[in-house]
C-alpha cells in the first residue's frame, strides 16, 4: 500500500534519550554494556541524553535542532517515547520533525512497542536483555517504517498524540497501581493485576465507535440523515504552518456521535482499552492481528457480569495471545477508526501509553503513517 521503507545512513548520529529511573534502574548499565558495543560495531554513533525529570526528554526534543540527528532512541519505557512524541508534536515543525525516525529500546518496566515490534519482525517472544539484544540488532540493521499515531481530546480540551494505546478501568488501575512495584520490571503487572482482581470493579460510561470496515464518510445506515461528521473536530485549525493535524472523523465532544457510528449497548464495563499495537506488555500479546501501519485501533472492552476466574483466565490467555479464542461473551474486540468514551463521573483512571490521566471524556481517531520507527 506503497509502505516506504527507509535505511538509516552510515555512520550514524543517534541522540539516545535515557532514563536511569525507568524500570529496574538498571537502564545506563546495560546500555553501556548491552547496547554501546553493538551500535560502535555498526557505525552508528550515540550521544547519551540522561534525563534528569519528567517531562526533560520532551522540552529536549521539542527544542532541538534535528538535523543533528538521523535517529532518536529512547532507552526506557513506553512513557519516555510518548513524551518524546508530544514534544515533537509541540514543534512548529512537527511534520518535518516526525520523519526523524524513532526507537525504541526496552529498559523500561512497561516495553510494549519493543515487544511488538519484536514480534512484528516474527522473532520468538523474549524479554529482558533479549529483547533489549534484538532492538539493538533491529537498531543495527536501520530500517524504518512508517506508523500509524492516534491523536487524543479530553473534554477539557487536552490533546495528546499516542502510539500505544488507551486505557480505562481494569488495565489502567493495574498499570498505575503497580507503578510502586516499578522495580520488580514487568512482574508489576503480574503482581498488579492479581491485586486489581481481588477487589473487582464496575466503571460507567458510554462508549462509541467508527467501524474499521465503514468507509470514512460513508455512512453504513444509508437512511440517515446528513449529520456527518464535520470536515473538523473544530478544535484545531484546519491548515497553516504548525497547525496540528484536523481530526476529520471527530465532531466535539459536546456533540453527539455521528450517526453511522455504533453506541455500545453495555454501560457498565470492567475494562476498555483501545490498541494500536499487537503488545500491552512483553508478556501480553494483547492485539495479534495489530501492525505498525495498518490504520486500525483495536478496541477491546469486557462488559461487567464477567467474573474474577474468567477475567484471570483472559489474562493467562494473552500471554499467548489466545484469549479470543475463550469466546468468553464479556469479551469485546473491534477494530475501529476511532472511537470515544464518556465516563459516568471522575472516578477512576484513565491511561493514555501506560501514563496516567484524569478521568473525563476522551475520543480518539487513527492518524494513519503519522511517524516513523525504526523496524525490521
Ligand atoms: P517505566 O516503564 O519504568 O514506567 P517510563 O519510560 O514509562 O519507564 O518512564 C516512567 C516515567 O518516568 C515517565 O513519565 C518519565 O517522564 C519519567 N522520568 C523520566 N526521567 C526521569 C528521571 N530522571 N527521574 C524520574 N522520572 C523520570
Ligand atoms: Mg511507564
Amino acid at each position: 500500500d506503497g509502505v516506504s521503507y527507509g535505511l538509516l545512513p552510515r555512520p550514524c548520529r543517534a541522540l539516545v534519550l535515557l532514563n536511569p529511573q525507568s524500570g529496574a534502574g538498571r537502564a545506563l548499565e546495560d546500555f553501556q554494556a548491552v547496547v554501546q558495543p553493538m551500535l560502535a560495531d555498526a557505525d552508528i554513533a550515540a550521544t547519551v541524553f540522561v534525563t534528569e525529570r519528567p517531562h526533560h526528554a520532551q522540552e529536549k526534543v521539542r527544542d532541538e535542532d534535528l538535523s543533528q540527528w538521523d535517529v532518536l532512541v529512547v532507552m526506557s519505557g513506553d512513557g519516555l517515547l510518548h513524551e518524546v512524541l508530544n514534544g515533537l508534536m509541540e514543534r512548529p515543525d512537527w511534520e518535518e520533525a516526525l520523519q526523524t525516525p524513532l526507537c525504541i529500546l526496552p529498559g523500561g518496566s512497561g516495553n510494549a512497542l519493543a515487544a511488538s515490534i519484536n514480534y512484528y519482525a516474527g522473532n520468538d517472544h523474549v524479554a529482558k536483555k533479549k529483547l533489549l539484544t534484538n532492538c539493538t540488532f533491529i537498531l543495527c540493521k536501520g530500517l524504518h517504517a512508517p506508523m500509524d499515531l492516534v491523536s487524543l481530546s479530553t473534554a477539557s480540551g487536552k490533546r495528546f498524540f499516542s502510539f500505544l494505546g488507551f486505557g480505562w478501568g481494569f488495565i489502567a488501575d493495574v498499570d498505575i497501581d503497580s507503578e510502586k512495584y516499578r522495580r520488580l520490571g514487568n512482574a508489576r503487572f503480574t503482581l498488579g493485576t492479581l491485586q486489581c482482581l481481588v477487589r473487582l470493579r464496575v466503571y460507567q460510561g458510554r462508549l462509541s465507535y467508527l467501524p474499521a470496515a465503514t468507509e470514512p464518510g460513508t455512512p453504513r445506515d444509508r437512511k440517515a440523515p446528513a449529520r456527518r461528521a464535520a470536515p473538523t473536530a473544530g478544535t484545531e485549525a484546519p491548515s497553516g504552518h504548525g497547525a496540528l493535524p484536523a481530526d476529520t472523523l471527530l465532531v466535539p465532544l459536546g456533540q453527539p456521535v455521528p450517526p453511522h457510528w455504533v453506541v455500545v449497548p453495555e454501560e457498565e464495563f470492567v475494562c476498555v482499552y483501545a490498541i494500536y499495537q499487537s503488545h500491552l506488555g512483553t508478556n501480553l500479546l494483547m492485539a495479534p492481528a495489530a501492525r505498525l501501519h495498518d490504520g486500525c485501533i483495536h478496541l477491546f472492552y469486557v462488559g461487567a457480569g464477567i467474573s474474577r476466574v474468567a477475567l484471570l483466565k483472559i489474562f493467562l490467555a494473552m500471554g499467548r495471545g489466545t484469549h479470543l479464542d475463550l469466546n468468553c461473551p464479556h469479551l469485546h474486540c473491534v477494530p475501529v477508526r476511532a472511537f470515544r468514551l464518556e465516563p459516568r463521573g471522575s472516578a477512576g483512571i484513565m491511561t493514555v501509553d501506560g501514563e496516567a490521566l484524569a478521568c473525563e471524556p476522551v475520543q480518539g481517531q487513527i492518524h494513519g503513517h503519522m511517524c516513523r520507527v525504526v523496524t525490521a
